[in-house]
């Protein structure tokens, strides 16, 4: 297996991969891929139903939750949440401290009013910005967060109390990655292909009153409510993406549910970590200490040549998708959940050699 260090779509657990490829033509005794399977079939239903009740039990979502499995992505999301749930005459605030939460704000934009009220911008998002100093506007619809910035590697640890105003999160990048207390937040969503599955579902976990009536005139597919009032099987589901996902999620319940993730994701990433921070400067974290990511491990070497240089060496010994994003450049290593140790310990090994060699 490659050391696959993409950031989306991700490495998965081998051992899903291997049950997916045992039950290929034949799933559970159907004689049937479940890709050739009916979604109205009792057997897809079974599996969607099951599918969400791991959700629930492996992330604690309590009563008064929809897990709603759709398509579109992440960046659909970033649309169907003020469609949804930014009515008229009511703002949606935004903590602004990456790419993403910058492309979410501006597509908020397009429906209503969204302010950002924090952002990390001026300090080149190496931060999430202080929002001690904050308020929410009066008549603020939501409060939306991004949990972990993919491309800037910088992750929340706390999320701000927003009393009465819902608070929204796209944690597309570290969703299930560590124990999370969902009963603080009304809408969560994800895309599922770095810490879920494959690309092409998309799961949306928020509290019934905001998916239970969308407004009147929004098109069928982007309400909430269908989703919601038809158990996410109003048209066709991303079928075998939501069966690879519920793979995944009985293999992250074999590692000891997600305070067993956190753990190993905490070990592997310090050991990358460590390799940057010995490194006296030959390699350089892009995120402030207490803000660095566990899924998205992002920095720079101290000159051109020596990036370019490493970069094609990790290549030619066998690390895939250590090149930074094409907007901000660098070294990014995406450590999500299905990332093995194994894999984190030879790039930091590999780190050390590499400057070792060129120091
Ligand atoms: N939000 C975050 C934090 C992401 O990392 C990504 C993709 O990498 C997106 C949104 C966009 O997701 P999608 O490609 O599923 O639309």
């Amino acid at each position: 297996r490659a050391y696959n260090f993409n950031a989306g779509p991700a490495a998965l657990p081998l051992s899903v991969l291997q049950t997916a490829a045992e039950q290929m033509t034949n799933f559970e005794g159907t004689g049937m891929s479940v890709m050739e399977m009916s979604h109205r079939s009792e057997n897809y239903e079974r599996l969607n139903n099951e599918t969400q009740g791991l959700f629930r039990t492996l992330f604690g979502i309590p009563d008064g939750y929809k897990v709603l499995f759709l398509q579109g992505g992440a960046s659909t999301q970033f649309a169907m949440v003020p469609m949804n749930l930014l009515p008229a005459g009511k703002t949606a605030a935004f903590v602004v401290h990456g790419a993403w939460s910058t492309k979410a704000y501006k597509e908020a934009k397009l429906f209503g009013d969204a302010v950002t009220i924090a952002s990390s911008k001026e300090s080149g998002f190496k931060s999430v910005p202080d929002l001690s100093k904050s308020a929410l506007p009066d008549n603020t619809a939501y409060l939306h967060v991004t949990s972990n910035e993919t491309i800037e590697g910088v992750q929340f640890d706390a999320f701000p109390e927003t009393g009465e105003v819902p608070l929204i999160a796209d944690m597309s990048s570290d969703i299930l990655s560590r124990p999370l207390d969902v009963s603080k937040f009304s809408l969560i969503y994800a895309g599922a292909q770095k810490n879920l599955g494959p690309s092409g579902v998309t799961v949306v976990i928020a509290k019934d009153e905001l998916v239970d009536k969308s407004p009147e005139h929004l098109a069928t597919m982007l309400r909430y409510d269908t989703h919601a009032a038809n158990n996410s099987l109003y048209n066709t589901p991303p079928s075998f993406s939501v069966y690879i996902m519920n793979l995944v999620l009985r293999w992250i319940e074999s590692e000891g549910g997600l305070a067993g993730i956190e753990r190993r994701n905490v070990e592997k990433t310090n050991l990358i970590y460590q390799a940057i921070d010995e490194s006296e400067g030959f390699y350089r974290g892009h995120a402030d200490a207490p803000y660095r990511s566990r899924m998205n491990i992002t920095f720079r070497l101290s000159n051109e040549d020596d990036e370019k240089a490493f970069l094609k060496a990790a290549d030619a010994a066998g690390f895939v998708g250590l090149k930074g994003h094409r907007s901000v450049g660098g070294c990014r290593a995406s450590t999500y959940n299905a990332v093995p140790y194994e894999a984190c310990a030879a790039l930091a090994e590999f780190m050390h050699d590499f400057r070792r060699k060129r120091q």
